[in-house]
């Protein structure tokens, strides 16, 4: 029997997956690293500890499938993106902690950016919007922050990578310094349309040609690991940022095609083909992936929504207000009233994302009443998630051109089968939860079994994906579009509080 292993790098934890032939787990494996929170906006990780974390799981999953190297056909990697590594090459150690992707040290410098005009031109080019989000802004941080960094980059002596650069770096002992499109497309250096870091880009972030990482296929035999990390060596055959490869874990391989992820934040990512799509509705234009062969198979784009607070709202349900114990009583909770009482809850905490990107929004509970209890507001936050998630949604329809027919879901919130039929309910089309949550996991490892023909192809893959339930919309058309309107009401009254 052979089997294939996969890396899903986390923002809080590594983890590894072996799966067989049916797309099945057979094991997984799991740790936990440092979070790094050095002053108020900053969020910092050790690299060597991601790095230590993710050889500890890969070799733990390996003995928890009772498997050797020697049975692991090839490996895929799916990491956290826009996390900034800068590392000496010839020691390989990091010269900085990690800049995360949440990290907001650089908002001075985009305000500039944007000030200056390069909004569009930027978004021409990168398909992204100026924010501190992304790593362009992370690394010049780098560069111009850490002592004598700027002149030993300029040198060759510094690599920069994102996280499926820096385990590429250590999984092969330091040979293959590279990178995949996916998550080059999330750094503000990379031309959607060429396929290529863009001298314009790197020119205005002033970053020198020498640091940047060469851009392999996502999709292709890209390297084999060192002998050293798992006792026999592996073919690295399949790797993306995580939420690309949850797409792809997805089995979304057509255009008009989408899934969303339901964690910390959402992800919501629509595969658009072979063509990049200019947003009008304020959506990420990106790449999803890249097969082994750039003659016979073009990059594959898609658009992103973002909702910044989604998980994290019931997590403030039970570590801010404490009305709940734990995330999963929420769903008890909110069943136990018909419906808000037209209270809404806008979880603006930290501004908002798609579609409106108001960085000076804050949290805003209206409609209360002497009735309005818990339990309204527990469900009002649910609701919350649901109605961040329809304002992408629409806007990824608008942008396209293409009717979304369905919205395919994972993620640990998507456990809760009351927010999946309150989501079906507020989008209007069936919202269908996969059979294996680890899509993320599984998204590369299908990257990898394509590139090596452990799989033969979309049609198999699809084959292999299975709905574990399909939540349809109850509501009618009048009472969606009067409920959209509401929400869009109390989101309007959240806007620019912080504002002075
Ligand atoms: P991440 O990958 O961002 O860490 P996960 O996919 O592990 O996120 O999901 C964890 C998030 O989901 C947490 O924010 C938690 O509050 C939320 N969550 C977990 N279980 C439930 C549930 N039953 N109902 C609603 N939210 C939940």
């Amino acid at each position: 029997m052979d089997y294939m292993l996969s890396i899903d790098q986390g923002t809080t934890s590594s983890r590894a997956v072996v799966f067989d032939h049916g797309g099945r787990v057979v094991a997984m494996a799991q740790r936990e690293f440092t979070q790094f929170f050095p002053q108020p906006g900053w969020v910092e990780h050790d690299a060597n500890e991601i790095w230590q974390t993710q050889l500890a799981v890969l070799r733990e999953v390996l003995m928890h499938a009772g498997i050797t190297a020697r049975q692991v056909r090839a490996l895929g990697i799916a990491n956290q993106r826009e996390t900034t590594v800068l590392w000496d090459r010839q020691t390989g150690e990091p010269v900085a902690p990690a800049i995360v992707w949440q990290d907001r040290r650089t908002t001075g410098f985009c305000e500039a950016l944007r000030a200056a005009g390069h909004a569009p031109g930027i978004a021409a080019k990168t398909g992204l919007v100026i924010d501190a989000y992304f790593s362009g802004t992370k690394l010049a941080w780098l560069l111009d922050n850490v002592p004598g960094a700027r002149l030993r980059a300029e040198r060759g002596e510094l690599a920069f990578g994102t996280v499926d650069s820096w385990l590429m770096w250590q999984l092969t002992g330091g040979r293959v310094h590279a990178t995949e499109p996916s998550n080059a497309a999330r750094t503000l250096l990379f031309n959607l349309k060429t396929g290529t870091w863009d001298e314009d880009m790197l020119a205005l972030l002033n970053i020198p040609h020498a640091v940047l990482p060469q851009i392999l296929p996502s999709c292709g035999l890209v390297a084999v690991t060192d002998t050293q990390c798992l006792g026999g060596s592996v073919p690295i055959a399949g790797w993306a940022g995580d939420q690309q490869a949850a797409l792809f874990g997805q089995a979304c391989f057509a255009p008009g095609m989408a899934k969303n992820t339901y964690g910390t934040g959402c992800f919501m990512l629509m595969n658009t083909g072979d063509q990049p799509v200019a947003s009008q509705h304020q959506l990420l234009s990106t790449v999803a992936w890249q097969g082994p062969s750039t003659a016979l198979r073009p990059l594959a784009y898609a658009l992103e929504g973002s909702v910044f607070m989604a998980g994290a709202t019931v997590q403030w349900l039970r570590d801010g207000l404490q009305i709940i114990d734990s995330a999963a009583q929420v769903e008890a909770l909110a069943a136990s009233v018909q419906d808000t009482g037209d209270v809404f809850l806008v979880p603006a905490f930290a501004g908002l994302g798609t579609p409106d990107w108001d960085g000076q929004a804050r949290g805003t509970l209206v409609g209360m009443t002497r009735g309005t209890g818990r339990a309204h507001i527990a469900r009002a936050a649910l609701e919350a998630i649901a109605l961040q998630t329809a304002d992408v949604f629409r806007a990824m329809s608008a942008d396209s051109g293409l009717a979304l027919t369905e919205l395919r879901v994972d993620g640990g919130a998507s456990k809760n089968d009351l927010l999946m039929q309150i989501q079906a309910n507020v989008l209007g089309v069936p919202v269908v939860r996969s059979h294996i949550s680890e899509t993320t996991a599984l998204g590369v490892t299908y990257l990898a079994g394509l590139a090596i023909g452990y799989w033969s192809g979309a049609e198999e893959l699809t084959a292999q994906w299975q709905e574990e339930r399909r939540f349809l919309p109850q509501w009618q058309e009048s009472q969606r579009m009067a409920h959209a309107q509401r929400w869009r009401e109390a989101v309007a009254r959240s806007r620019s509080w912080a504002q002075n």
